[in-house]
Parts: structure tokens; sequence; C-alpha cells
């Protein structure tokens, strides 16, 4: 009897010590949040998910030169003479059509070095974490406002319009060989009072 009374009283001490922590922690606050529903704030300096305002955009390529793992591609076609491609919002004149504008965030490492040379202030760091997938193709970003068809049609008319202007060079040059060269009468009759 006295074994028996002995070994349940362990039983009853055993599970007291094992639920200290638990009875403490019912009496002092929580350390944890009820993520994704409660988030804590983010620092003022966090680099998450880039954004790119292609509104302002210039197509300059300075954002894609200075990323240290090629994560940006763009393209550009020049814009014709008679294209109005409008302004930046700090008073730059847009002659380029950007056609193509990916980022790769597979390969970011969110070192933000494309933010810093942008002359327009267009590419930044948004307070967005959260954006994992299931298939890696799926973190390829397409910012271009451009469909591909519209980007096509903006190189055709480009190319085009050079080959307007080289075949009216040409025509100018050909004009200019076939022209006759002018007669050098006055000077051959100013020789010939000379020799009189
Ligand atoms: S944050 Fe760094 S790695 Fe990511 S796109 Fe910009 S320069 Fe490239
Ligand atoms: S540096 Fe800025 S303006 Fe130039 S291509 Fe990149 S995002 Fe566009």
């Amino acid at each position: 009897m006295r074994e028996y009374l002995k070994n349940t009283w362990l039983g009853i001490w055993t599970v007291l010590v094992g639920m200290k922590i638990t009875f403490k922690h019912l009496f002092i606050p929580a350390v944890t949040i009820q993520y994704p529903d409660v988030k804590v704030p983010l620092p003022e300096r966090v680099r998450n998910r880039l954004y790119v305002n292609m509104d302002d955009c210039i197509g300059c390529d300075q954002c894609a030169r200075a990323c240290p793992v090629n994560c940006i591609t763009i393209e550009t076609v020049k814009g014709l003479p008679t294209d109005d491609l409008g302004i930046t919002s700090n008073g730059k004149k847009k002659a380029l059509w950007v056609t193509k504008f990916d980022i790769d965030f597979a390969k970011c490492c969110y070192c933000q070095l494309c933010v810093f040379p942008c002359p327009t202030e267009c590419i930044y760091m948004t307070d967005i974490y959260e954006f994992s997938e299931f298939k890696r193709n799926d973190l390829h970003y397409n910012f271009s406002t451009l469909s591909t068809d519209e980007g096509e049609e903006k190189k055709l008319n480009w190319e085009k319009f050079q080959a307007e202007k080289e075949a009216q060079k040409a025509a100018a040059a050909k004009q200019k060989a076939e022209k006759p060269a002018p007669e050098k009468k006055e000077s051959t009759d100013k020789s010939k009072s000379a020799g009189e």
C-alpha cells in the first residue's frame, strides 16, 4: 500500500513539474502572434519585392546594368518622330518604347542595387514580402505595359521608318550623282583673256 501511494504521488509530481512552464505562461503576456492574421511592423529599410512604375520608366537600362545577378531584362524600341511617348513625373521626355521589362524574382537577391541608379525613381521596393509560388516560373514578373504584339508592331514600325529613311538617302545620293556637272565656261573665258 505504501509503495502504491508513493508511486501515485510521484506520478502527480511529475505532471506538475512538466506543466510548470505551461502554467507560468498562462499568467504572462504572449510573445507569439497569430500570423498571418497579425503581422509584425516592418523595419524602415526593409527589402521586399520590387515594383516598376512603367509610366515613369524611360528604358535607360541602368537598373539592369547595376543588377549583380542579371535578373532584369529590358528591351526597347525607339519611338518614331510622330509618336508621343509623354514625359515622366520628374519632367524627362520619353523617347523609347519599353517593349520588355522582366524581373526574375527567383534569382533576385534583394540587394536593392537596381533602385539607386534609376534617374526617374520608378523602380523601388514595396512592402510585399509574401509572394512564394509553387512554380519557379511564376516568380518571373513582367512589368511592360505593352503586349508582345504591340512590342512587335513598334519594332516593325521603327524598322520600316529606318528603311524609308535609308531609301530616301540613297535616292538623294543617286540624284546628286546623276546631276550633270556645271560647265566651267567662265573660268575658260578668264584664262583666254589672260593669254591675250
Ligand atoms: S534587388 Fe538586386 S538582385 Fe534584385 S533586381 Fe535589384 S539589383 Fe538585381
Ligand atoms: S533605371 Fe529606371 S528608368 Fe531606367 S530602365 Fe530601369 S526602371 Fe526604367
